[in-house]
């Protein structure tokens, strides 16, 4: 039996072996996490915000505000506290039911995501943009991602975020920009996109970099363990598949071969 806010909930463990058979579909994706959209991937698609749970997020504020105007030990704050768990239950029930659609449908339509590492990303972006209630979604979201990759053994890796939203995807040019600036906009090559996918496309490559740099550094087949430096793992090692995966027309064409290339264990 656990207790929550609204009840009393019996909890059963059912240990079933998940096994997914997962569709190759030659698809990799690098994903930018942000807050006009969920997130926005590296062909330029989108996910919103789910509304429902911004309005209990922005409810469940106002109601830690209101217990914190109660008196300390009064039967108001005790009613206040209970409401306010309540929220926070429901919230956490809706961020999670997002989480899980969100990622189980992403996973099943790729065989490699990559996407920011979090804990760095919060210190390298300004953070005065970013919530603190967006940072649980997302940290519940690539959470998930994980979860899912694991069960249907393609490849996550996180990319450290240095750069990701400055640098030209196109051509490499570093254009400073503020988080508020919604447009990448390169002077030197031309380019204008929206900057949650450029940061994406740059997630991407980077994702791949990370990989094809490993397999040139240690000389050895790709299989790397999770819990790794990069936070990478790759699962079985059967990577066949992801030789020509390089996107045609893709300008860094050769650094995505380079982790191309680093085929099968064995
Ligand atoms: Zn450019």
């Amino acid at each position: 039996m656990v207790r929550r806010a609204d009840g009393y909930y019996a909890q059963f463990c059912v240990d079933v072996e998940r096994e997914i058979k997962h569709e190759y579909t030659g698809k990799i994706v690098g994903i930018d996490l942000g807050l006009e959209f969920f997130y926005t991937d590296s062909n330029g698609q989108t996910v919103a915000n789910p509304r429902r749970l911004r309005k209990s997020e922005k409810r469940l504020q106002r109601l830690q505000k209101r217990v914190s105007k109660r008196k300390k030990g009064s039967a108001n704050r005790k009613k206040a506290i209970n409401r306010m768990a309540r929220q926070h239950l429901k919230v956490s029930r809706q961020r999670k039911d997002h989480a899980v659609k969100t990622a189980g449908a992403l996973v099943a339509s790729h065989d490699l995501i990559a996407y920011e590492n979090l804990q760095v990303r919060n210190m390298v972006r300004n953070h005065k943009l970013a919530k603190s209630i967006s940072d649980a979604s997302w940290s519940m979201f690539v959470d998930w991602v994980e979860y899912f990759a694991k069960l249907h053994k393609i490849v996550t890796v996180a990319v450290p975020p240095q750069y990701t939203s400055q640098d030209c995807s196109v051509c490499g040019n570093r254009v400073q920009k503020t988080l508020s600036v919604r447009t990448h906009q390169c002077l030197k090559c031309g380019t204008v996109m929206h900057s949650d996918h450029n940061a994406a496309k740059n997630i991407l490559v980077k994702g791949l970099e990370v990989l094809g740099h490993k397999q040139s550094t240690d000389g050895q087949s790709g299989t790397y363990t999770p819990g790794d430096e990069n936070h990478l793992w790759l699962v079985e090692g059967n990577f066949g598949w992801l030789s020509g995966l390089v996107e045609p027309g893709n300008p860094r064409g050769d650094s995505m071969e380079s982790a191309a290339i680093f085929g099968t264990p064995d």
